[in-house]
């Protein structure tokens, strides 16, 4: 079955062309032009990723992005023309998996997105169904993670990040074999993307997040989670 794209771009030349080439690349794809109609098509069209610029009338890009983590975890790629947004766009408050500063390369944005489906239904089949660590449950199959019964909303990169780290218990990685692991090989970001997910992911899943318990800094290298 393809998957579908919602794609949220005002500017309609570049909307028609990401419209041509996602579909070329075999994926369906939804265009609306800004926010409000973004936000309609959101239940109604179910995406499998949506890609969202963050300059867009009645709506802005940060408000329907916060908006549509309150229902969904859908992995999210923004668009943006500041390098100085990356920090609020990857950020707790935000939640995006990934981000493309105008103007970009559509051979990269569609690695991109192949990436993160490719990573979406890779967690499907991590070995162990269940990971328990004190408080912290993460159901591979439902893709559920609870701590004390409490369900948690993660980012589709925060979840790989931590099913990855929880399933080899441990083991350390350094900020560039992570970047590997999570965001495949091709990704151009650097390893202080890592360190925001890390910091964001311990404010959602520890106790102390100043003072982690799960995900531990082994400095110098880089992260492990904690032995069980
Ligand atoms: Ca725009």
């Amino acid at each position: 079955m393809k998957k579908k794209i919602l794609l949220v771009e005002d500017e309609k030349t570049l909307a028609k062309a990401l419209k041509f080439n996602l579909e070329k690349e075999g994926f369906s794809v939804v265009t609306t032009f800004d926010g409000e109609e973004a936000l309609r098509a959101m239940p109604a069209e179910k995406p499998d990723l949506v890609i969202l610029d963050l300059m867009l009338p009645k709506i802005n890009g940060f408000e329907v992005c916060r908006s549509i983590r309150r229902n969904s975890d859908v992995p999210i790629i923004m668009l943006t023309a500041r390098d100085e947004d990356i920090d609020k766009i990857l950020g707790l408050e935000l939640g995006a998996d990934d981000y493309m500063t105008k103007p970009f390369n559509v051979r990269e944005l569609l690695a991109r997105i192949r990436a993160i489906l490719r990573r979406t239904v890779s967690q499907a089949k991590v070995g162990a169904q269940f990971i328990k660590a004190g408080d912290l449950q993460i159901d591979s199959l439902k893709r559920k993670v609870t701590i004390k019964g409490r369900r948690i909303a993660l980012t589709a990169r925060e979840y790989a990040l931590l099913v990855f780290l929880a399933s080899n218990p441990g083991k350390v990685y350094s900020r560039e074999q992570l970047l590997k692991e999570i965001w495949g090989e091709n990704y151009k970001g650097d390893v202080r993307t890592v360190d925001v997910h890390i910091r964001h992911l311990r404010e959602k899943v520890e106790e102390f997040p100043a003072d982690p318990g799960l995900i531990l800094t082994v400095w110098g290298i880089g992260y492990k989670f904690r032995e069980v």
